[in-house]
């Protein structure tokens, strides 16, 4: 897991919590497993719950399930039965008698507690004997200790996460220590910015409130989801997030960039020879691209389309416009097949125009590299690779506009380390993950984005179902009929090699039972460590019909094209994420008949992976996918951290929290309005922080 940002760069959050009162080394060293080490660590140990402590209830009206406080006199105490392995100790209140039963105990300590004892009992009520109410293994205080700053009773008491081997009552004991000693310290540069329903209170009191609620708080403080310091938190590091964004997109829109205006030429001709009209979506992208490439800064856009949106005519109609200005272009792949595929596409659209395009992928011997260095340097227009392509020690000779198809991944920092890497080029990605709605709101903060909302020819639906493990012996047999009608189908699965760790099907193994149970199938592997050229083979003799059945990792994903492929298997699929599975599945049923994908989960796919496989089966719009896996995961799980380029918050959540980002977005602009290098006195400190906070991952400070 990446190591969080730290709010609030203050020394003394980061001492240790060693050195708390009553935190011993093999404590220390308990949390420090569970990632508390410093104090900044404990005050985001945030609780998830709480009990209400505040007052006693009476006897007689206790309910069951319910967790109580009862203050009350020891009636009597003693071990039960014969045996004596229970310790049942009987308190009374005015209104009825309560049973404490311990199942474990020390005999000398509950012996301590003598009729006539006033105590604080703690615990869940249950039903004992006899209808009397009664409670297992309660707490138990003596209330001549309870004093109006007791941790556990008579106030609202915060119920942490569970740290494996710290008693929960110490973890609260040395928590609130904590918080008392560091609360005040915490100088917030926001407090009194923000508007208060935006921004509830500042954030020392923010975390005062979480850890130890006052005892006037209502029933919302006392719900973590909802309550004001919880928004009060987020706000505050959404808002830093966005600041940082702001600051990165102003510093592209001042950094200098080749204007690439053109008359069009180039690009009327592609559009003359298309065979097909571009949607209104490739259209208004068209228009929005040459505005952009006009510019005297760099075009940082956003192209986002589920599969089949026709993304790569957009990205040819760009390559048109930059070339014609005289720059060249380079378009990089996640791989090398879907590299090799963008080659011939580009190379058919652009080379009767006149532009010379080249392959330039990585390895290969001093020829090659001697070819590509010298297609860098002019020999072609156009150079098509892989992500690796800028990478490389190629130097461009005039390189004006880069594209990258980012098939399923959108990696916002890697964007910006690369948007770093060449002299502000004009950037053009490519994403086939709709971004949800909430997340096209907060990365607008930096890029624009453009929609390609419709499909030229129509939806593509892919009938999909779910099987559960043990029922996996359907697939194969819904494989047998497809190969009997002389059809062609993908088996995916998610490793290329069985892993003890992890209990995934595996394509080589899976590839060979499928052989012997079609002997007379070729069964075609194609994973990710077989080098280049027996991957084209593997894939050419696919494409061709040579063999009717692909078992591969995922790198099917990358934009094969067989229309006699209807049926598409993975395995373990709650192991990929759900755009990947939509994109996965596009790739059957582009022919003339119907495609189908069946969805094989693992033996213990868990709740949460049925209800995501689920939505699959149910929808086939990409959109709405994305959504739900976003609500399902957050931005985190469900794009991969890094990939989501996402950063990874302590309390914000982008699923819950991201539509108020429009409105911390207005917060920042009223104060650019004010004070456009935010130098004054209120919001110097505020742009210090999101550069503490912000600046390296966002490129805003070092050699970006
Ligand atoms: P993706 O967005 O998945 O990269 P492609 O660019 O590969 O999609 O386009 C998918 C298919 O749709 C291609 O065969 C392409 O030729 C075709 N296509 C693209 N735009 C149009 C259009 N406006 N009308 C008809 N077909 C189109
Ligand atoms: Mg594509």
């Amino acid at each position: 897991m990446q190591a969080s940002v730290t709010p609030f760069d203050l020394p003394v959050l980061a001492s240790s919590l060693a050195a708390l009162a009553g935190v011993g080394p093999v404590t220390a060293r308990r949390l420090s497993e569970r990632g508390l080490k410093t104090w900044g660590d404990g005050l985001f140990f945030l609780p998830a719950r709480y009990q209400d402590r505040r007052k006693p209830t009476p006897v007689n009206a206790l309910q069951e399930g319910h967790l109580a406080v009862v203050r009350g006199r020891v009636v009597s105490g003693g071990l039960l039965g014969h045996k004596g392995k229970v310790y049942r100790l009987v308190l009374e209140d005015a209104t009825g008698r309560l049973a404490c039963l311990w199942f474990r105990f020390k005999r000398a300590h509950l012996e301590g507690y003598q009729p006539g004892d006033e105590l604080f009992a703690v615990g869940e009520v249950s039903p004992g004997q006899r209808g009397e109410p009664q409670m297992i293994h309660p707490e138990l205080y003596r209330a001549a200790e309870v004093g109006p700053e007791h941790a556990s009773v008579g106030r609202i008491v915060p119920v942490y996460p569970e740290v494996e081997g710290v008693a929960p009552a110490s973890l609260r004991r040395f928590l609130a220590e904590l918080i008392s000693r560091s609360a005040d310290k915490i100088l917030d540069p926001l407090a009194g910015l923000l508007p208060t329903d935006l921004y509830p209170m500042p954030a020392g009191e923010a975390l005062s409130r979480a850890h130890q609620p006052p005892s006037s708080a209502g029933p919302q403080d006392l719900d973590p989801a909802q309550a004001p310091w919880r928004q009060a938190l987020a706000m505050n590091e959404l808002l830093y997030f966005e600041l940082g964004l702001v600051l990165k997109r102003r510093r592209r829109e001042a950094s200098p960039a080749q204007p690439l205006s053109s008359p069009g030429k180039l690009l009327a001709g592609l559009l003359k020879a298309l065979p097909f009209r571009l949607t209104p979506g490739q259209e208004e992208s068209v228009r929005l691209i040459r505005d952009d490439l006009a510019r005297s800064h760099p075009m940082g856009r956003l192209l986002c389309g589920d599969v089949g949106t026709g993304k790569t005519v957009v990205a040819a109609a760009a390559a048109c416009l930059a070339v014609e200005s005289g720059s060249q272009v380079a378009v990089m792949a996640p791989t090398e097949v879907l590299a090799r595929q963008h080659l011939a596409t580009l190379s058919r659209y652009l080379e009767p125009l006149g532009v010379r395009v080249a392959l330039a992928v990585g390895g290969g011997n001093g020829a090659d590299q001697v070819a590509r260095q010298e297609a860098a340097q002019g020999g072609a227009q156009v150079l098509v690779g892989t992500h690796a392509l800028l990478g490389q020690k190629l130097s461009f000779a005039n390189l004006g506009l880069v594209i990258i198809d980012e098939q399923h991944r959108f990696g916002v920092s890697q964007r910006l380390a690369l948007a770093a890497k060449a002299a502000s080029p004009h950037l053009l990605v490519l994403s086939a993950t709709p971004i949800p709605r909430t997340l096209a709101l907060a990365l607008a903060g930096h890029l624009e984005i453009s929609d390609l909302p419709q499909r030229p020819q129509g939806p593509h639906k892919v009938a999909t179902r779910v099987l559960e493990f043990d029922h996996r012996r359907a697939a194969v047999d819904e494989l047998a009929a497809v190969l009997g009608r002389g059809e062609q189908a993908y088996v995916i699965c998610p490793l290329v090699e069985a892993s003890d760790k992890i209990e995934a099907q595996d394509a080589v193994a899976t590839a060979r039972n499928l052989a012997r149970y079609f002997p007379e199938q070729r069964v075609e592997l194609l994973h990710g460590r077989m080098d280049g050229p027996e991957q084209q083979e593997a894939l050419g003799r696919f494409r061709e019909g040579q063999s009717r059945v692909l078992v591969a990792t995922t790198v099917v994903e990358v934009g094969v094209d067989v229309p006699q492929a209807t049926l598409m298997i993975v395995l373990g699929a709650e192991r990929f994420g759900l755009s990947q599975l939509h994109q996965l599945r596009g790739r059957v049923g582009r022919g003339q008949k119907p495609g189908r994908c069946i969805l094989v989960a693992g033996p213990n796919p868990g709740d949460l992976a049925q209800q995501r496989l689920a939505v699959l089966a149910k929808t086939n719009d990409g959109r709405e996918i994305a959504e739900a896996d976003l609500h399902l995961r957050g931005p985190g799980e469900a794009m991969g951290e890094r990939q989501s380029g996402l950063p990874p918050f302590r309390v914000a959540r982008w699923e819950r929290d991201a539509e108020m980002v429009p409105r911390l977005r207005e917060v920042i602009a009223g104060w650019l309005e004010q004070d456009p290098e935010l130098a004054g006195e209120k919001l110097a400190p505020v742009k210090k922080e999101a550069i503490r906070r912000w600046g390296r991952r966002l490129g805003l400070v070092g050699a970006g």
